[in-house]
């Protein structure tokens, strides 16, 4: 990519973060933020510290989703796959143990045949169709509030798998906004499949295994006794803090890439998931910025009980694309070569390639 071509794509990067940054709960936490902006984007971070507006209006609350949802679901998944809307493979999985980690990897050749993405910088860039702006009846589920739909996922791997998207195209580069963690919160509350909690993700970038530009936040059901990341991130404790959310993000002690865990409060208010969520954004940030990443790519995931950020640095390595499922234990493989790649490689191997080192503790600075 040429040097023009970087400094628009950082352009358009800022443009999203200082929208993001004008939310007024957002703003509450705008410090943390502009904090990890500064060294980077001076001028964006004195922009959003002086529009900063601590007294901003509310958000409207959705309403929650029908006790019939998972029901919904259900019926809705085995009838788009019935009438061929859906495309379901069964996959394969193995257990890759990795210290007291276990990475499951799931084989599934249908992968192959998922939508490869239009880069901006592709020397003749086609009109590229966009799923999610009129989406296919047989796989709408139902609308969340006034801005989003709830959809299947048309190329499934996991059933029930489903995406929240919004109605009008916003971009998928865009960080998370305060309704998007709403939305998100409101979502993870269904029981759509018994023995399982839902795992809410967000691929975030260019380098971050989205496949589709339109904003979308995916979920799927996980097994309660399956262990992820961030499950046993927080299983060694986490740091005590002063400020409002009571304790500092957290990470893995085993894990080389950087990431970085908090839990979530039983019954959050909208103001606890976007404290969380701009604290590890911050965090985030900070470490593209150390990195010297002239693009902000990340991975969100969340469940009930936590939340899970990752910067990116790269897309695959050695052809295994990786998304926000892989970098909290969830691996996909597109053929058993690939499988054997990430078992030969090592799981942790192959997520630090594609995630950014951590910074350490010295170079760190404890002071957000
Ligand atoms: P990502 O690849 O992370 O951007 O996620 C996009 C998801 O949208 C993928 O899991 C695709 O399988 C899914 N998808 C692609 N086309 C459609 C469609 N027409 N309707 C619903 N889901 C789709």
């Amino acid at each position: 990519m040429s040097k023009s071509q970087h400094i628009g794509k950082a352009v358009v990067e800022e443009n999203l973060i200082t929208g993001f940054l004008n939310q007024p709960r957002i703003e509450l936490h705008c410090m943390l933020l502009t904090r990890a902006l500064t060294k980077q984007t001076p001028q964006l971070a004195t922009k959003s510290i002086s529009r900063a507006n601590c007294f901003g209006s509310s958000i409207k609350m959705l309403p929650p989703l029908s006790d019939t949802f998972p029901d919904l679901i259900r019926s809705k998944f085995s009838s788009a796959v019935d009438a061929g809307s859906l495309t379901f493979t069964p996959s394969t999985e193995k257990d890759v143990p990795a210290g007291d980690l276990i990475f499951r990897v799931r084989v599934a050749p249908s992968l192959a045949q998922k939508p490869v993405p239009t880069r901006e910088h592709d020397e003749a860039p086609k009109a590229k169709f966009n799923p999610f702006l009129n989406p296919e009846p047989d796989l709408f589920l139902c609308d969340l509030g006034d801005r989003y739909s709830l959809i299947l996922n048309k190329f499934s791997i996991v059933p029930y798998h489903f995406l929240c998207i919004t109605k009008k195209f916003e971009p998928q580069r865009a960080p998370l906004s305060e309704e998007d963690l709403s939305a998100t919160w409101e979502c993870l509350q269904a029981n759509v499949k018994s023995g399982s909690r839902l795992l809410a993700f967000y691929n975030c970038g260019e380098l971050s295994g989205a496949s589709q530009e339109h904003k979308h936040i995916q979920f799927i059901p996980v097994p309660h006794d399956l262990k992820l990341l961030p499950d046993i991130a927080l299983s060694y404790g986490i740091p005590v803090s002063k400020d409002a959310i009571g304790q500092f993000p957290t990470s893995h002690p085993g894990v080389a890439f950087a990431h970085f865990v908090l839990p979530v409060p039983k019954n959050p208010s909208t103001d606890d998931l976007v404290m969380r969520f701009s604290s590890l954004l911050a965090r985030t940030l900070t470490t593209l910025r150390e990195q010297g990443q002239r693009t902000i790519s990340f991975n969100f995931a969340m469940t009930k009980d936590w939340m899970f950020l990752a910067p990116r640095g790269q897309e695959s390595y050695g052809g295994v694309s990786v998304n926000a499922t892989g970098m909290v234990g969830l691996l996909l493989a597109k053929s058993e070569e690939q499988l054997d790649f990430i078992k030969n490689t090592g799981p942790l191997e192959v997520t630090a390639r594609v995630g950014l080192p951590r910074i350490t503790e010295d170079e760190q600075q404890h002071d957000y």
